[in-house]
């Protein structure tokens, strides 16, 4: 039987993905010691009544996140849109429903071992990109999903989750088709429903990525 290292070796996460420190506050990774333990209930509270950041002032509500709570699968988007923040989910509108054909197309569904959140809870105005300070408050939020989850494998959902999850300003180009590692969890990066909608031809990349995401989902339920 595979060990859990023999299965990242085969699918060439290095020692490099795993050790990643001594980075700029600014730039610092999204790690777990800075992380406070929550339970649920008290990390929705939280999110519902979070001053943290500006987009507090702005937002009509926190989005924590949806989903089963004890899914293999976690899917990290951007930040709410207009119609998230409205209804207080994420990925609803037409880029919610090509996540859901997306994740029907490798035997997914909302909800059934997959959990859907954001990097940011709360939607920038505008649906501007989220700055460094508003990721840099959110980040616990997140960290605590991750914790009480313990997902087997993350996708990320387009360049801004993919380089704020990495660290790295690295294109979605570059980052797409191989298996990164976060918080000790592999991770794979496609593009972004809202993304693909506006660009079709891409769609084929964003079926090889969720190939590469169902097979190292199938080697770690193996392992
Ligand atoms: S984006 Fe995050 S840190 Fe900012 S107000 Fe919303 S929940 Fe708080």
């Amino acid at each position: 039987m595979l060990s859990r290292d023999d299965v990242f070796s085969e699918l060439g996460i290095g020692p490099a993905w795993r050790l990643r420190e001594t980075l700029p506050a600014s730039r610092a990774p999204l790690v777990a010691p800075q992380s406070p333990s929550y339970t649920w209930d008290q990390l929705a509270d939280a999110v519902a009544h979070c001053t943290a950041c500006k987009l507090s002032a702005t937002r009509t509500q926190g989005v924590l996140g949806v989903g089963d709570r004890n899914a293999d699968w976690l899917i990290i988007g951007e930040a709410p849109g207009a119609d998230e923040d409205r209804i207080g989910e994420p990925f609803v509108g037409q880029a919610g429903k090509l996540l859901d054909a997306m994740l029907a197309s490798i035997g997914l569904r909302r909800g059934d071992n997959v959990y859907i959140a954001n990097v940011l809870k709360s939607r920038p105005p505008g649906n501007r990109n989220p700055e460094p300070d508003e990721v840099a408050a959110c980040r616990p939020y997140l960290l605590a999903q991750i914790e009480l989850i313990r997902p087997k494998l993350i996708l990320a959902l387009g360049r801004f989750a993919a380089q704020s999850l990495l660290d790295t300003d690295e294109a979605i180009s570059r980052l797409r088709g191989r298996v990164h590692q976060f918080q000790n969890v592999p991770l794979v990066v496609t593009y972004h429903p809202a993304y693909l909608l506006r660009n079709l031809p891409d769609k084929a990349r964003a079926w090889e990525d969720l190939c590469l995401a169902r097979r190292t989902m199938q080697a770690l339920v193996t392992a």
